[in-house]
């Protein structure tokens, strides 16, 4: 492993770096206060990473896309990880699910997507089925050469502004060596299909400004042209796509570490008490080293994990081990840095407030720690048999 950056790299992370600090820092405090972004700012930011040669920077290059490798693109993550992510949305990467199109629907779908002309969006999740997905209850029933989609899904992602729905749904049984499963296919969804409807979901303690959604399909008819890599392929694409956003999640969980861990620093040199930096008080400089050292643990991690894949060497479990161990170093870090800040760290007037909430979120989605835990360690005794 060489994690020396080559100079396309450093290009990459200064110049992302320096679009989040000057173009999207600005607007953390609005999109907190407003629990969204207006339409029109999210427009100008698009448009921005558009003409900076950035959108779409994980799509292939024979799509149109930036073409980076999973090191690189893990770099990119990790930068665009310091800010909110109702603004980091609209960097632009479209799900590299949408990879699996076939000639029509790339034209119809990851084209617009990679010129920043259609935002998707990726349903899984029911609300009898979170971490067992394969339990999910959405239906698709085949009548003629349509499919009649009925069912539910939560806490979908920016659904609200999302123009179509990459959505999982079942098609039938499978037998498997735990016993039968649903079988699962991927959908093309358009926002305006008659019978499929994008609701208000709930309100959430993190990412404010990013939006959860609940999604019915009433029946919802689709033709087969909509099915995304086949009938029955969905479980495999599915496994396909999570590897590469549960890498998504460590690289930002790193990000967001760093943020933490620079302010409270800053505010470690800076505030004094008792006639002096509170830095130099040992509660509050050993935090700051326990911080550092678990940041740069849940870096190389990461970095490792994205290396693994450029390599096409199997990395399940370096990913799984990335997001677990990313996410909650981002827990402890952000909350180390509210107790540094003291009272101040609480206040909404200060993005300490906003990393502590955004990061409680991270240990949850794309599959909780816990499930992250099982993946590694059936990674372990798989091969013993056990
Ligand atoms: C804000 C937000 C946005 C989201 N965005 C999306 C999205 O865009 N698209 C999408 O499809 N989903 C999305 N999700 C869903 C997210 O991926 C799920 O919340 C997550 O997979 C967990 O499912 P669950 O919430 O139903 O919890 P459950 O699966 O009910 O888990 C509850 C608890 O039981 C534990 N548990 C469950 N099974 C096991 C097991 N086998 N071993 C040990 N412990 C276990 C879990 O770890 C957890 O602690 C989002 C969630 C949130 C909160």
């Amino acid at each position: 492993m060489d994690f020396g950056l080559t100079q396309e790299q450093r290009l990459v992370v200064d110049t992302v770096r320096s679009f989040v600090e000057n173009e999207l820092y600005p607007l953390e405090a609005q999109v907190e206060r407003d629990h969204g972004l207006a339409s029109e700012v999210a427009r100008e930011i698009r448009r921005k990473v558009l003409a900076l040669g950035f959108y779409a920077a994980n799509i292939p290059e024979e799509f149109g896309g930036g073409g980076l490798d999973h090191l690189t693109f893990t770099l990119l993550e990790r930068e665009l990880g310091r800010t909110a992510m109702a603004l980091s949305t609209h960097f632009g990467r479209p799900s590299n699910i949408l990879c699996a199109c076939n000639e029509a629907q790339r034209e119809r779908y990851l084209y617009p997507a990679v010129r920043g002309e259609k935002l998707d969006c990726l349903a899984m999740t029911e609300p009898d089925a979170g971490s067992d997905i394969r339990a999910m209850k959405t239906f698709a029933r085949r009548d003629g050469d349509d499919w009649v989609i009925n069912g539910t899904k939560h806490f979908i992602s920016h659904a609200d502004i999302a123009d179509f729905v990459i959505v999982f749904v079942a098609t039938g049984t499978e037998d498997t060596p735990k016993g039968p499963k649903q079988r699962i296919t991927c959908f093309l969804i358009d926002r305006d299909t008659r019978g499929f409807e994008v609701r208000k979901g709930y309100g959430c303690v993190s990412h404010r400004g990013y939006h959860n959604c609940i999604l019915s399909f009433d029946d919802c008819r689709v033709p087969d042209a909509q099915v995304l890599g086949g009938e029955g392929e969905g479980f495999a694409l599915m496994n396909t796509w999570l590897s590469s956003t549960r890498l998504t999640v460590a690289a930002m969980c790193v990000g967001r570490a760093r943020r933490a861990f620079d302010l409270a620093l800053e505010w470690c040199a800076s505030r004094r008490q008792f006639g002096q930096p509170i830095g130099r008080f040992q509660g509050t400089s050993f935090k700051l080293a326990d911080m550092i050292t678990e940041i740069d643990a849940a870096d190389y991690l990461t970095l490792a994990a994205a290396w693994r894949l450029d390599q096409g060497l199997d990395a399940n479990r370096a990913v799984a081990q990335a997001k677990l161990y990313a996410s909650e170093t981002l827990a402890r870090v952000a909350d180390h840095a509210v107790q540094i800040y003291g009272g101040m760290g609480l206040m909404e007037e200060l993005p300490i407030a906003r990393l502590w909430r955004d990061a409680r979120v991270e240990r949850i989605w794309d599959g909780t720690s816990e499930i992250q835990r099982h993946i590694i360690s059936r990674d372990l005794l798989r091969p013993r048999g056990a």
